[in-house]
């Protein structure tokens, strides 16, 4: 099973994905994590990325790249990857999604579980300002993937608890 867990900022992709990775033991591939064990590391990558990650920019280097080295034949769950039409393409070019799980969330939630990710664990893309452009790059950059996979996507309504969101994206994905 090849999935994209997809959804704006806050809505809960990591911890949807990591939980279908357990539950379906299937990889779980989530760029941003990748990109900032990079910046950890210090990097060349790292040190290229850093800035932009910290603004709320996408990251100016070729995840694409990237996803064709570590990507499993047969099975993924893809989490803030493609976050462009260009890399979406690209995926349906090298090895393409089955399913396509969007969690639909209201921007006040969105907005609201940010701030507080911000305080519990400080990411330093959680600040207000750089939330506003997460929010700004998504709605330009990523929404219009909405459209693109719409014939493969399923809307889930992510403005509920982690269990029921768990328990029905695992029920669709078995069906
Ligand atoms: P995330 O943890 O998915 O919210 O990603 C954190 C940050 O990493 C994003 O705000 C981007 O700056 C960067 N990033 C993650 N995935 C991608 C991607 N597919 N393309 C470009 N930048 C990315």
């Amino acid at each position: 099973m090849k999935i994209i867990i997809f959804g704006p900022p806050g809505s809960g992709k990591g911890t949807q994905a990591k939980l279908m990775a357990k539950d379906l033991r299937i990889k779980h591939i989530s760029t941003g994590d990748i990109l900032r064990e990079e910046i950890e590391k210090n990097s060349s990558v790292g040190k290229k990325i850093k800035k932009f990650i910290e603004k709320g920019e996408l990251a100016p280097i070729d995840l694409n790249y990237i996803i064709k080295r570590i990507i499993p034949k047969n099975k993924y769950i893809l989490d803030g990857y493609p976050r462009t039409l260009e890399q979406a393409r690209f995926l349906d070019n090298y090895n393409p999604p089955d399913f396509v799980i969007v969690l639909d969330v209201p921007f006040h939630v969105l907005k609201a579980r940010l701030l507080k990710r911000a305080k519990l664990e400080g990411r330093s893309d959680d600040t207000p300002d750089t939330i506003k452009e997460r929010f700004k790059v998504y709605r330009e950059q990523t929404q219009p993937l909405l459209k693109y996979y719409k014939n493969r996507a399923v809307i889930i309504e992510g403005d509920r608890s982690v269990d029921e969101i768990e328990e029905e994206v695992i029920d669709i994905l078995k069906k």
